[in-house]
């Protein structure tokens, strides 16, 4: 374990952690950040982007990370390539540790994320972001007037198919089960929209296509019959996963275990802060993930000088 206690300890390196890192380093609170394994979250996934201000054309993802990495670290951050697997935040200052090292923090901001479920398809992981995406708000303007296909039967799938709707020729709702799990309203504006289509009790079985999506293989699970169909991009939106298993005993969750926030960036305990899609189950844009990171990193120099007001 270090001897010296971190002002701030920030866990994830997306958009919501490295925003954390930039304000926390500017502020003079020389923050460790812990990057995990894999630097980047899901922009690294991410071919294309278009919305992300201060870019005129369009940046891949992966550069809009390596970006945000060296601005962080030219500030002074200090990133640290390795997963937290543990943390205690019932002592305090909180311990954080990873396999390798132990460290004490006045304040933790967590930015660890969500990940996207996946079909698990070696073909689909091979199309993304070439055709299969996880995100309509930030691939749908790439797929205007083609025909796609929406894989999922919750709110999130809902809500992607009405947005891709409004850009695509078509949209075919592809659905495992006969009824639709997405709340009232959403899965009443999907069968108003004359645009949107449903085929139910079907999964995709294969991504088919050389350089970018051409078709899917679907199969229709009563019958066992699989057919194959010409669509131009496939969005998956059988909900996330967040990141959020080490902390389960000790951060309020909620049911599917995004971290429950007060007052912006808070948490039951005093002291740990959150950022980022980690929490966010609506937005969960690159750009609102700063935000929050911007949020958090200043609500930790508020606590840092409320509670240490000598460090
Ligand atoms: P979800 O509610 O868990 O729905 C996931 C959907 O994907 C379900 O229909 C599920 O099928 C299907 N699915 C799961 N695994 C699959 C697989 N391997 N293959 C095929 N289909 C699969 O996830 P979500 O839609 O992301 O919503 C998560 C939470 O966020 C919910 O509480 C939701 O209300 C909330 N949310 C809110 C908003 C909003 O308020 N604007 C927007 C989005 C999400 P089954 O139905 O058969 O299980």
């Amino acid at each position: 374990m270090e001897n010296a206690v971190s002002k701030v300890v920030i866990i994830g390196s997306g958009p919501a952690g490295l925003t954390a890192g930039i304000y926390c380093s500017r502020a003079g609170l020389e923050p460790v950040l812990y990057m995990g394994s894999k630097f980047g979250g899901q922009l690294m996934m991410t071919s294309e982007v278009e919305n992300f201000p201060g870019f005129r054309d369009p940046i891949m993802g992966p550069d809009l990370m390596e970006r945000m990495k060296s601005q962080a670290e030219r500030l002074g951050a200090r990133l640290i390539q390795d997963d937290v697997t543990e943390v205690d935040f019932r002592s305090y200052p909180f311990v954080i540790k990873t396999a390798t090292e132990e460290r004490r923090a006045l304040s933790v901001i967590i930015a660890s994320g969500a990940n996207p479920r996946r079909l698990n398809l070696d073909s689909e992981m091979r199309l993304m972001g070439r055709g299969v995406s996880n995100c309509a708000v930030c691939d749908g303007f790439f797929f205007r007037g083609k025909k796609l296909a929406v894989v999922g039967g919750g709110d999130t799938a809902m809500e992607e198919a009405t947005y891709l709707a409004n850009l695509a020729s078509s949209v075919t709702v592809i659905h495992r089960r006969d009824s639709l799990r997405a709340s009232h309203v959403m899965q009443k504006e999907a069968f108003s929209d004359p645009r949107i289509s449903f085929l139910w009790n079907s999964a995709v079985t294969e991504v088919i296509g050389e350089k970018k999506v051409e078709a899917l293989r679907v199969k229709d699970l009563k019958t066992g019959e699989e057919k194959v169909i010409q669509f131009d991009g496939l969005f998956i939106a059988i909900g996330y996963d967040p990141n959020t298993k080490i902390f389960s005993d000790q951060l309020e969750m909620d049911q599917n275990g995004y971290l429950v926030v007060k007052n912006e960036t808070e948490t039951n305990i005093e002291g740990v802060f959150v950022a980022g899609d980690v929490r966010d189950f609506i937005y969960r844009q690159a750009v609102t993930a700063a935000s929050d990171g911007c949020k958090a990193a200043m609500d930790v120099e508020r606590f840092l000088k409320e509670t240490q007001p000598a460090s």
